[in-house]
């Protein structure tokens, strides 16, 4: 039985396939089609919501979970308009670089197939409204009161409504922001050729001066910011900064407008904001000598607790590993969150706990209702962040009820923007943050393996990296957990002794000199190595990438010991077990989306079991 919003959905996709004249480059346009059917799937699944007879529920209970699944369709929404900026991006570029005689044809071509995109967002936006129009219905067919205006993020149950107030900068004009990282959008070998998804790390410049007017800095003043993330796409020769070598640690100031004219940016309010809102860059300068020493102070872990070699020794000595000890890579859509686990599957020591935010936010497995609590918390497990990047700790971001801050953090000294900063101060005050900060290439060795300051410079590359084992009882080789750190910054990489690795940086474009450590030897033990890919598909990195695939694979880890988190190849997405770290146990045991014993709510009730 199909709905009329399910209807309405193949009638536009329909008219989509009869006006597009395929000139997007088929990937663009393979990545399209593939949103574009999740998100009938998705459009589906609200109207399956809708109409859910009663039966125990109330109407609000209904329309909850509704507005729950309909947070994906809008989270899918915001990627495919992503994707639709991106394909008619390369179209630009095949417009330009192709023959002089097919100019014209080409230019026309091109507009053609613009207005197809065109008509399908409008068309799926006025789809979409309605959906929500009806949602909105039933709740106020059931509730008591009124209620004020309605603002778009009250869709959104991610968002943390204690938060709303730090948010409301839509309107703000003058931001102090960072350059947070930058994703090159092609597959060109050299760095800062293709075209590029920046992002700033901004804060809104009253709300700094207003936190100094109280007169400390640091998690002190966190509580008082209001951050804002901006997103763009650029033109590397375009960009008025440098990114060879690319800098993290300058300010910039960045004044906005609502309207045009001005350079394109989506202003995220939070990391767990999927859509965002369009706005106009029309002014970017690095701030002055003396206001830029005073945000690096301001915006800074200073004053935040500090823990020891020997104390980060003993916190992960606590757990002597029992027979069986393994790591899990769970499926956190576009993202990173490891753990070593004991025998039973139950994390132990989680490494990251992140997962897909800003536009990857639809990537994300779970949902609030029906996942409160999808990592295991039966253990006040110790959790080591890899790096300060938003997609590995925005899962206790966002499972804001499941207290994953409760936890305690060991936490690399990086360079911080306000939303980090505020994450920092949530920890401390839920549950402990200590910042461990040795030189660049410390290592300490613990019972299940070393943990280590990486070498580089940048947040990828100056993290912790973990090279884990069971260290008393060592199976066949040991597992490498890189974050996103290349494998040269990290100073004990196992390179030719490994049973298993997490690929670095979600499989993310990593330069061609770059040595990868390589699988222990051929030989029995050889088939049963693994490397996983931790991401979620259709992301709009565009992780992996191919040519690092092809690169690992060279280097030994063959395309049949691969194993991902997103569905590929006729397996279903899912955690992943590497039973490789194993005491004297078998390899190369390989769960995929079936782990009876990680802990996740389908299969384990970590609340019922603490009581
Ligand atoms: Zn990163
Ligand atoms: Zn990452």
């Amino acid at each position: 039985m199909t709905g009329v919003y399910q209807q309405q959905f193949a009638v536009y996709a329909r008219l989509y396939a009869d006006t597009s004249n395929g000139f997007h480059v088929a990937k663009d346009q393979a990545a399209i089609d593939g949103l574009l059917g999740e998100l009938g799937r998705q459009v589906a699944t609200v109207e399956g919501q809708l109409s859910v007879a009663p039966n125990g529920l109330t109407a609000k209970a209904i329309a909850q979970l509704a507005l729950d699944q309909m947070s994906i369709a809008q989270a899918q929404f915001g990627s495919l308009q992503v994707l639709v900026q991106k394909a008619a991006e390369n179209d630009r570029l095949t417009v330009v670089n192709g023959p002089a005689l097919d100019f014209q044809n080409n230019k026309s071509l091109a507009a053609k197939q613009q207005a197809a995109d065109g008509t399908l967002l409008q068309n799926l936006a006025a789809l979409l409204a309605k959906l929500d129009l009806a949602i909105a219905a039933l709740q106020t067919a059931t509730a008591s009161g009124g209620g004020g205006t309605k603002r778009p993020l009250d869709d959104n149950p991610w968002f943390d409504e204690s938060r709303r107030d730090r948010f409301l900068s839509q309107q703000a004009t003058r931001f102090y922001a960072l350059l947070q990282q930058f994703e090159q959008l092609n597959d060109n070998e050299r760095e800062g050729t293709g075209q590029l998804e920046i992002f700033l790390d901004g804060v809104e410049a009253g709300s700094v001066e207003a936190a100094h007017r109280q007169g400390s800095q640091g998690l002190a003043v966190a509580d008082a910011l209001k951050p804002a993330i901006f997103a763009l796409l650029a033109d590397p020769a375009a960009l008025p900064f440098r990114l060879d070598p690319f800098d993290e640690t300058t300010w910039y100031e960045v004044t906005l407008a609502n309207e045009p004219p001005g350079t394109p940016v989506t202003q995220y309010q939070d990391i767990n904001d999927a859509s965002g809102v369009p706005r106009y860059i029309t002014g970017f300068a690095p701030v002055g000598g003396q206001l830029q020493a005073f945000l690096s102070q301001f915006i800074s872990l200073a004053g935040a607790k500090s823990i020891s070699d020997e104390d980060l020794k003993a916190l992960l000595d606590a757990w002597t590993p029992n027979p069986g000890v393994v790591v899990g890579v769970y499926d956190v859509g576009q993202g990173n969150a490891n753990a070593v686990c004991d025998g039973t599957g139950r994390p132990r020591y989680y490494y990251d706990l992140g997962g897909g935010c800003l536009a990857n936010t639809g990537t994300y497995p779970f949902t609030p209702l029906a996942n409160p609590n999808p990592f295991c918390r039966f253990f006040t497990q110790p959790v080591v962040l890899s790096h300060w990047d938003w997609d590995h700790w925005a899962s206790a971001h966002r499972n804001r009820y499941a207290q994953y801050q409760q936890h305690h953090w060991i936490v690399p000294n990086q360079n911080l923007g306000a939303v980090h900063l505020q994450f920092a101060q949530d920890v401390q005050n839920n549950g402990t943050l200590t910042v461990w900060n040795p030189a660049g290439g410390t290592t300490v060795v613990t019972n299940v393996g070393t943990i280590q300051r990486c070498t580089g410079a940048g947040r990828n590359q100056s993290g912790i990296a973990w090279l884990a084992d069971d260290t008393a009882n060592p199976g066949p080789g040991p597992t490498l957990l890189p974050g996103d750190a290349r494998y040269n910054f990290i100073p004990a990489n196992g390179g030719g002794a490994l049973a298993a690795m997490v690929c670095t940086h979600h499989g993310g474009w990593l330069p061609t000199n770059q040595a990868i450590p390589a699988p222990m030897g051929a030989g029995p033990a050889w088939a049963n190595t693994r490397i996983a890919y931790s991401y979620g598909a259709g992301n709009t990195f565009g992780h992996p990438r191919n040519p690092t695939v092809t690169r690992h694979q060279n280097f030994g880890w063959i395309n049949a010991n691969r194993v991902d988190t997103a569905a590929r190849g006729g397996v279903a997405r899912g955690h992943i077990n590497l039973r490789t770290p194993v005491g004297g146990g078998g390899i190369g045991v390989i769960a995929h989306a079936q782990i009876p014993n990680l802990c996740n709510p389908q299969t384990c009730d970590c609340q019922a079991a603490k009581s």
